[in-house]
């Protein structure tokens, strides 16, 4: 029936959670949905992460993906003990090309494309090798549009971004607030600015970037990175929302248990990712913010930073468990946070704004408490509370002080029971409806990936 031998895709995904979970479900909906045959690589740091194992875990099991872990690369060499995020990962990336190359080389059905994520584009060399095309697969539009604007913004503003008083202007875009700065461009004099230029200035010569969102998402920021001088002209596909699947309920856990018994859109869930951490005063802020909005809560704690072995429980304030453990539960373990999500008993997400949390929050109708630390999350932060009105927001940055239990008590009741709340819930479920559909067949997601799965060759 097919005279066409079947096209192969080559996905590899840079260390972290967050880009594995979005890059493994590209991969599923290539699969699935577009008929590819879809080999993909997985690159862990120095080990593999519990969160990592257990999402590779899930895709071994579900047998759809030509899954290849590469062992773990040394690049102590090659970069500085302290080196920052864009530095140290790309340069990881950078240390895979020569397994890569061989794989590739040695597979009987040739690839036609490879898909890296933001971090691989030093990854990209491999595939003019080999003639293929080649996408790179970021997270959400307006930071992509900072990125690929970033080498105009490095010519024309003199100084530091973030003391300056204006905000960094976007053709066609909002414009960026110096205080929602990604992280990679706080500091203009070290080697994570020039690595974070370069990321930008690779992705504007391939093939394409897709972005984890949709057309009625991101329609103006899309329309701006497509249309405006200074972006690169890079073709920008939206080809979200792509977040993981619930799971089929099989065994449950002690905690989804818990949650079956509490009423309809009555917990707030709080998670700050799989790398956020808050101070021990601020941990002690929020127990008592929780406890003073007597809100039911299910709270992923990790202890702070600089104690990363210690028990996070010891952080709690004396007695706080015995008093709320008719209210909420405190987990220290690594979360089923899209069941958490998927639940109808959660009503309101406290979050550090992750893309892949605020989707998943998104796709499951739930208004979030917006809580940015690191990366890209303040600009995640603004888009929700101030365009897409899904969010309260805390009146000063959580990176900038403590934030104080009355208004975490206050941020709680607003999203759980206020007014804002229902107004927000009511927004929420709407992008849901909207997000669903771009992914379905003839949804404009759908069609973008079935676009970019017929192409052969450059
Ligand atoms: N996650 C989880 N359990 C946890 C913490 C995180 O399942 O205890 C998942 C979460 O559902 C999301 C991903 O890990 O899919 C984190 O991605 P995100 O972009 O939100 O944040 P990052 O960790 O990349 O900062």
């Amino acid at each position: 029936e097919n005279p066409m031998p079947q096209t192969h895709a080559v996905i590899v995904s840079s260390p972290g959670v967050g880009h594995l979970v979005r890059d493994l479900e590209l991969g599923n909906h290539l699969v699935v949905d577009h008929n590819l045959h879809v080999t993909f690589f997985v690159v862990v740091e120095s080990h593999s992460s519990a969160g990592e194992s257990e999402l590779v875990e899930s895709a071994r099991t579900r047998k759809l993906l030509n899954l290849i872990e590469l062992p773990p690369v040394d690049i102590s060499s090659k970069v500085e003990p302290n080196a920052r995020k864009f530095t140290r990962l790309t340069a990881i990336m950078r240390e895979i090309c020569p397994t890569l190359r061989s794989s590739i080389s040695a597979m009987k059905l040739s690839p036609t494309a490879l898909f890296v994520d933001i971090f691989g584009t030093p990854v990209l060399d491999v595939a003019d090798e080999f003639h293929m095309l080649k996408y790179v697969f970021v997270s959400s539009a307006w930071p992509l549009a900072l990125m690929l604007y970033a080498p105009v913004l490095d010519k024309e503003v003199d100084g530091e971004y973030v003391v300056r008083k204006e905000q960094l202007r976007l053709p066609g875009c909002m414009s960026v607030r110096p205080d929602d700065v990604v992280d990679p461009l706080l500091d203009r004099t070290k080697l994570e600015y020039r690595v974070f230029l370069q990321v930008g200035l690779e992705m504007r010569q391939s093939d394409g970037v897709l972005v984890n969102s949709w057309e009625d998402l991101d329609t103006t920021t899309l329309k701006a990175m497509r249309e405006q001088e200074g972006y690169g002209s890079v073709p920008v596909y939206a080809v979200g929302p792509l977040i993981r699947p619930v799971k089929p309920s099989g065994s449950k856990s002690e905690l989804l248990d818990w949650l079956d018994d509490q009423p309809v859109e009555s917990v707030v869930y709080i998670s700050f990712g799989s790398a956020g951490v808050l101070s021990a005063q601020q941990i002690t802020e929020l127990a008592w913010g929780l406890e003073l909005s007597q809100q039911r809560f299910i709270w992923v704690l990790r202890p702070p930073s600089k104690d990363k072995g210690s028990n996070a429980l010891d952080y709690l304030p004396d007695g706080f468990l015995e008093r709320t453990q008719n209210l909420g539960r405190v987990v220290t373990q690594w979360a089923p946070q899209s069941e958490i999500l998927g639940h109808i008993s959660i009503g309101g997400f406290l979050s550090h704004c992750g893309w892949n949390s605020s989707l998943e929050s998104i796709l499951n109708g739930v208004p979030m408490i917006a809580w940015p630390l690191y990366a890209e999350q303040k600009m995640n932060a603004t888009m929700l509370a101030e365009e897409l009105g899904v969010a309260v927001r805390p009146k000063i940055a959580p990176t900038k002080g403590i934030i104080g239990r009355e208004e975490i008590e206050m941020m709680v009741r607003k999203v759980m029971e206020g007014q804002d709340g229902k107004a927000m819930r009511a927004r929420v479920k709407e992008l849901k409806n909207s997000g669903g559909k771009a992914l379905t067949e003839g949804g404009s997601s759908f069609n973008a990936l079935s676009h970019l799965a017929k192409q052969r060759e450059r």
